[in-house]
């Protein structure tokens, strides 16, 4: 059972990803957390070219490509042979985020992100995308530490990325779960186990 955790920067993704692996674990089932960008060896190499200052110029395709690619490697490496042994899989984002940052919050076609990804996955989808729904002034608010190269885009690249993860949920709500998360960390959690506890026996 594959789950994706989505949403903005300072949605509490990390937070919910934790609390939702410790449940699933004490169900009685081999729980496999695991990130976007950066999973593995090469990945963690992308998430650094991808996050760091000095990449500020790079070309939004470049950009949309080095995520492309750190998916690839994720899905073949990590993601599949969990899924294959019978292992639940939470991931902190998938493509959606590609979806909503590189394509809704750049210039480039959502479509074409999706297209691309379909490639680069191979075609895995999760069978639900829990998406961490947050207004942009919330977030601005959570962020603790030193911003990266995406924390510090403007307000209205925020604003756009989230209202791309909204219109992919819209679009397949059966496949979604769109909780708000400017509430408390804690009635998030209560909302994501309601819904998984009719999913995952
Ligand atoms: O979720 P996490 O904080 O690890 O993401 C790292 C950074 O990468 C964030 O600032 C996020 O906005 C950015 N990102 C992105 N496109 C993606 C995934 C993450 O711009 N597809």
């Amino acid at each position: 059972f594959f789950i994706a955790v989505e949403g903005g920067d300072g949605a509490g993704k990390s937070t919910q990803v934790e609390a939702l692996a410790e449940w699933i674990r004490a169900k009685g089932h081999e729980v496999v957390v695991t990130r976007e960008p950066g999973a593995t060896p090469v990945g963690k190499r992308l998430r650094s070219i991808l996050l760091d200052v000095s990449s500020a110029g790079l070309s939004h395709r470049a950009e949309a490509l080095l995520y492309a690619a750190d998916r690839a490697e994720h899905v073949d490496t990590v993601v599949r042979p969990a899924l294959e042994r019978g292992a639940v899989v939470v991931s902190d984002r998938y493509v959606d985020s590609s979806v909503a940052y590189q394509g809704a919050g750049r210039d480039l076609s959502p479509t074409e992100i999706a297209r691309i990804n379909r490639w680069a996955t191979n075609g895995l989808v999760p069978h639900l995308t829990v998406l961490l729904d947050v207004s942009p002034e919330i977030a601005r608010e959570r962020f603790t530490e030193a911003p990266d190269r995406l924390e510090s885009e403007p307000a209205e690249f925020h604003a756009r990325v989230r209202s791309g993860f909204l219109t992919l949920a819209a679009a397949a709500p059966g496949r979604y779960l769109v909780v708000d998360a400017g509430q408390e960390a804690e009635a998030v959690t209560t909302v994501v186990r309601h819904r998984l506890d009719q999913l995952l026996p």
